[in-house]
């Protein structure tokens, strides 16, 4: 099979047409990549863990969020944002003319870190592959950072999130927006603060619509 491919390899090298172009199957793409996931013991997470979740929704999304990892509802049944963040997620998703179908949910750690704590510096550096190859293969057209700590894993800085929300970023050639996480939005107790929130997502999520569409960013 290896020597199968490097023959094809070399007539391909030196410009032989006849060998085929094959167009890459995003579904078929991101099902090896679950796999990968599935099996991973790339760090100690696996160990704690009741269930992997890679994400899901569509294999061509125009949007795709991604939160830091797994809570105790999506450990339970595998699935992204599926608790009470995920609801009011789901809601933005819907007022933004989407549904979890034609977007894609991920997160930084496919594995739940115990207690919820933030991911460690190791549990990133190992998980952050996958992420990679996902983001490669689903071609977004803007990313959507949930919260500080998958702004600051993917980008590997160190921003608050309350200065950068709305503002432009990229990663691998997509745009990027932060906004806040929706577990922020829901920890507010002050009804003038969430309206605040609220209001700044959407702000947020009307720039996502702008990138989306290839109108001018005004950002913040
Ligand atoms: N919070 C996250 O960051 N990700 C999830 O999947 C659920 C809650």
């Amino acid at each position: 099979m290896t020597e199968l491919t490097d023959i094809l390899r070399f007539y391909k090298e030196i410009g032989a047409d006849f060998v085929e172009k094959r167009t890459p199957d995003p579904s078929s793409g991101l099902r090896e990549i679950s796999r990968r996931i599935l099996s991973c013991k790339g760090c100690d997470l696996y160990k704690t863990k009741t269930n992997y979740v890679p994400g899901e929704g569509s294999a061509s999304p125009e949007i795709m969020f991604i939160g830091e990892g797994p809570g105790e509802t999506e450990d339970k049944f595998g699935r992204p944002f599926i608790g009470k963040a995920g609801q009011l997620l789901e809601k933005i998703i819907k007022k933004m003319g989407y549904s979890r179908d034609t977007v894609f949910i991920g997160n930084i750690v496919k594995c739940r870190p115990p207690n919820n704590r933030d991911p460690q510096k190791d549990e990133v550096e190992a998980c952050i592959p996958f992420l990679k190859d996902q983001i490669r293969v689903l071609k977004p057209k803007v990313i959507v950072c949930l919260g500080r700590v998958a702004l600051n894993n993917l980008l590997n800085a160190n921003h608050s999130i309350t200065k950068v929300r709305g503002k432009l970023f990229e990663y691998m050639g997509i745009p990027v927006i932060p906004t806040y996480h929706p577990a922020f939005i829901l920890h507010k107790r002050e009804k003038d603060e969430i309206s605040r929130v609220k209001w700044e997502t959407w702000r947020d999520m009307e720039t996502v619509l702008a990138i989306v569409t290839g109108e001018d960013v005004i950002e913040g």
